[in-house]
């Protein structure tokens, strides 16, 4: 079985999504909304490195939709970046909290230092603007490839990456050393299951392995950026590291990449998860 099968019990659920509060396109409760639409009957709301959307995703959803509460970790490997799903974590979590006011300071920096370079290669942005535009949440490199957009320096988000803001464009700063180990361990101390989100086909079993004797709990089987073949070897690897199998759509809004629900995930996948969490209902 490469994909979930479809209709295995009527409940489906999609463990990762993004909304405004870092690089999605919907606010949470145009996220739930487009939940309801297309019928998932629980909803992952996973930020890169926020947590912020979730109580405007729970106001939303009512007693209609479950939410799940998480968050997506960024962090690097040797010039690779990890990223590591983190569950129902404890939102009042102290060491969380400051970390989290790091990652957002660390972030708006960068804007500023992506944002020299990029002017002194003559096509310039407003640090201040994009930062303002990004709102509440977690500012990103897509938000000044969206400004490079709008400025006519590039003619889509995808160029933008390629020529400007990639790890090869000219305008490319790393984020300070963040490891996938410290985001597991940050993620285990707030009381969450880590999930190693969208491994990928080019990810060694061997880094895996590290990172399950790490202490991570799960593993991103299914994802829009998963071919069966890499899903049936996921699959394989979960079971043999005894980690949970998880998956989502890692929806980011109408137009960019896979639509909510496009890998609906079992419910008994977050039934598992819950029991590992600890969390009842
Ligand atoms: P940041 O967290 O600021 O380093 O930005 C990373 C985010 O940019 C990723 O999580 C993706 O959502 C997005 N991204 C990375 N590469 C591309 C690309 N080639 N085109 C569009 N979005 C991308
Ligand atoms: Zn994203
Ligand atoms: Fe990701
Ligand atoms: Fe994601």
């Amino acid at each position: 079985m490469a994909l979930p099968p479809r209709n295995e019990g009527g409940r489906r659920v999609d463990l990762h999504a993004h909304t405004t509060y870092s690089d999605g396109l919907l606010s949470p409760a145009d996220l739930v909304q487009r939940a309801f639409d297309v019928g998932i009957a629980a909803l992952g709301v996973t930020d890169h490195d926020s947590i912020d959307g979730i109580p405007e995703a729970r106001a939303a959803a009512g007693s209609r939709l479950e939410i799940v509460p998480g968050i997506e970790v960024s962090s690097s490997r040797g010039g690779s970046e990890i990223h590591v799903l983190g569950y129902y974590l404890d939102s009042e979590n102290a060491a969380l909290k400051q970390r989290l006011a790091e990652f957002q300071s660390e972030r708006r920096s960068r804007v500023y230092a992506m944002a020299e370079r990029l002017g002194a290669v003559g096509v310039p942005v407003d640090a201040e603007e994009v930062i303002v535009r990004a709102g509440a949440g977690v500012v990103g490199r897509p938000h000044i490839a969206e400004a490079l957009l709008r400025a006519g320096h590039v003619t889509s988000v995808d160029d933008a990456f390629r020529r400007y803001l990639g790890p090869n464009g000219v305008a490319y700063v790393p984020r300070p050393r963040f490891t996938p180990e410290s985001a597991i361990e940050l993620i285990h101390q707030a009381g969450g299951i880590s999930v190693l989100a969208h491994p990928g086909s080019s990810m060694p079993d061997l880094v895996i392995e590290s990172l399950a004797a790490s202490g991570l709990r799960g593993l991103e089987v299914w994802h829009p950026q998963h071919t069966p073949p890499v899903v049936r070897r996921f699959q394989a690897l979960a079971a043999r590291l005894g980690l949970l199998a998880t998956g989502g759509s890692d929806y980011h809004g109408p137009g960019r990449g896979a639509d909510l629900g496009d890998r609906p995930v079992p419910a008994r996948v977050l039934e598992t998860l819950k029991r590992a969490a600890g969390v009842s209902g």
